[in-house]
């Protein structure tokens, strides 16, 4: 496959997209561009400078002076590697809030879409088959039930030491579905187009070999 081409993936939090997507663009030696770390590092840089959870003119001009940029699989800001820091609680607040912002979708769509133009990229996210890159050549929708998508999470809290219940995180998670799927600015929702894929019984590896089945036509468990 020498031609450049676009894979979408778009889901609710938790479905595995970021596994997945991961996966994928190592199999086909492609780009990985992981959005909501886009999302988490404009929500990082509104808390370190204490800016407030509004669209107001501070806003704006801050958004003029950020970049968002991908080398090898981390996130810079502002040339800054902020990777591991974006991966809090707090972090994950803040860019749920901003995502909501025309004004913050605006800027990242537009520097998601440059991406997306200058060589082979899986993209993941809630608006990439519907916004970001409409005309892809593969669309996925990734999904699996909240309680899956919960337990899934709980587990991986539980690993890190976590006392949250599962009834909290299962909270939590229909929590982030209803504010990703009811924003009014590009909410979550399947791409006319996009293959939906429900990863409610299926193993990584499964939903990976899917992927690439479909995208390069080859049944790669032969
Ligand atoms: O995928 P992740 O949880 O890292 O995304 C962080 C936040 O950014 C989420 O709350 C999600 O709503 C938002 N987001 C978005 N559009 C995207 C990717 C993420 O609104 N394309």
């Amino acid at each position: 496959m020498s031609k450049i081409f676009q894979i979408a993936i778009d889901g609710p939090s938790g479905a595995g997209k970021s596994t997945i997507a991961k996966r994928v663009a190592a199999e086909l030696a492609i780009d990985y561009i992981d959005t909501g770390a886009m999302y988490r590092a404009v929500g990082l840089k509104m808390l370190r400078l204490g800016i407030p959870m509004e669209e107001n003119e501070t806003l704006f001009e801050m958004l003029a002076n950020t970049d968002v940029d991908f080398s090898e699989g981390r996130v810079y800001l502002d040339g800054e590697d902020v990777s591991n820091l974006i991966r809090t609680q707090e972090v994950s607040k803040a860019a749920s809030d901003c995502s909501a912002f025309a004004t913050v979708r605006r800027k990242l769509v537009e520097l998601q879409q440059a991406m997306g133009k200058r060589k082979s990229v899986i993209m993941d996210g809630r608006d990439i088959g519907t916004v970001v890159l409409k005309d892809a050549e593969y669309k996925f929708y990734l999904t699996a039930t909240a309680e899956e998508r919960a337990m899934r999470r709980f587990k991986e809290l539980q690993a890190k030491g976590s006392t949250d219940t599962y009834e909290k995180v299962l909270e939590d998670v229909n929590k982030r579905d209803y504010n990703d799927m009811h924003r009014d600015v590009d909410p979550l929702r399947q791409a006319e187009d996009a293959v939906l894929i429900d990863s409610t019984n299926m193993s990584i590896e499964e939903v990976v070999d899917f992927v690439i089945e479909a995208v390069t036509g080859e049944d790669i468990r032969k």
